[in-house]
């Protein structure tokens, strides 16, 4: 008899990560993606320009240390370089601090629902997931999650704006959060989505990070900077942490051309965000027109707007799919329809406004 090679259990356990879905344009409609919280602007010709003079050198293996980009980090958070790690993607530096402080067995605790990655990446790591439930505006339980804390915790993400409910940790709640958190445990405040936030009373991670010595934080150049493809993220936390986040990295991970790209973006950075103030107008028109129809949704300060359609969810989706939109559907609990392009959400309201009538 033959038998498969075998393959850890826990890997067969894996949900599937559910990439946000293309459509295909039906007749006269173009497709649209509102499903990935993707920047829908295409890359600046500064940047693009980056781009193509590192293509020119991708016969050579690229910096492993990112030494470029972290000196540019460095400059740009006005922190010393030995605090920065970088990896493929904020969910590739995820990853890295999982492997990071966690053996197998040990917790990582986060709230749920939010990123789909945790749960995927704690499991890889064969770290245990402790998935402490959103309260019922879809804000993180702080004190829940601190009641959540044993032994063997060993690291505890904060996603704010969370993902896929786009609400935010105020700092205030932060605050008394981290005054409770015994220091050995390490706290990540993931702010892939931190660009467009509008609200003064949200958490700021680099502050958290500057008063403790248990802090770190989590930023992408996928979302706001829109290089989602280059896969480009980085941490910014404790001397020990990032020394660790490199150790860990996947070597040479991070691209000459993601590298060269995310300086750019960083040198650009001023005309990135007014595309970014752009489409944080567009969440307040498409919020204000769901307020017209009374469309209940949760507070956004990311580049997304979670409607809790409950069990109406998959249908929804699905007439989505029919004007040749993709939305994210979590199935029974609600759809997350990410602010890309001003056509598909018109789309959208008009969907929203038959089905009311
Ligand atoms: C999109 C996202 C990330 C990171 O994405 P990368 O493309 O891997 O940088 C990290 N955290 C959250 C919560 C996200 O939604």
């Amino acid at each position: 008899m033959i038998n498969e090679p075998r393959v850890r259990p826990s890997i067969s356990e894996l949900p599937a990560y559910k990439a946000g879905k293309k459509v295909s344009g039906t007749g006269a409609l173009a497709p649209f993606k509102l499903s990935s919280n993707e920047n829908p602007n295409v890359p600046l010709p500064s940047v693009l320009k980056a781009i193509a003079e590192a293509a020119a050198e991708i016969h050579r293996y690229p910096d492993p240390f990112s030494t470029r980009l972290v000196e540019a980090l460095a400059t740009r958070f006005d922190v010393a370089p030995q605090h920065i790690g970088v990896g493929t993607g904020s969910v590739g530096v995820c990853q890295q601090l999982v492997q990071s402080t966690a053996d197998a067995g040990d917790e990582i605790i986060f709230a749920w629902r939010s990123f789909e990655a945790y749960p995927i990446i704690a499991k890889i790591a064969g770290a245990m997931s402790v998935q402490v439930p959103l309260r019922a505006d879809g804000g993180h339980d702080l004190d829940a999650m601190l009641a959540a804390i044993t032994d063997r915790t060993r690291l505890i993400f904060v996603c704010t704006p969370n993902n896929p409910t786009g609400t935010i940790v105020t700092q205030e709640e932060m605050d008394h959060f981290l005054a409770k958190v015994p220091s050995h445990i390490l706290v990540v405040v993931d702010e892939a989505y931190v660009e467009f936030n509008c609200d003064n009373s949200a958490v700021d991670g680099m502050k958290c990070f500057r008063e403790h010595t248990n802090v770190g934080v989590l930023r992408t150049f996928s979302k706001a900077y829109g290089l989602a493809a280059l896969r480009v993220g980085f941490f910014i936390g404790p001397e020990n942490v990032a020394q660790a986040v490199r150790m860990t990295a996947v070597p040479f991970g991070v691209s000459s051309i993601a590298e060269a790209a995310a300086i750019a973006s960083l040198n650009a950075e001023d005309e990135l965000l007014t595309r970014v103030n752009e489409l944080v107008a567009r969440r307040a028109w498409f919020t204000d027109n769901l307020d017209e129809l009374g469309i209940s949704y949760l507070s956004s300060q990311a580049n997304f707007v979670w409607l809790p359609l409950g069990q109406h969810t998959e249908h929804f989706a699905t007439l989505c799919e029919q004007q040749a939109v993709s939305v994210r559907p979590f199935f029974g609990e609600g759809v997350r329809i990410s602010i890309g392009e001003q056509e598909p959400l018109e789309r959208i309201l008009v969907l929203l406004k038959e089905l009311d009538s």
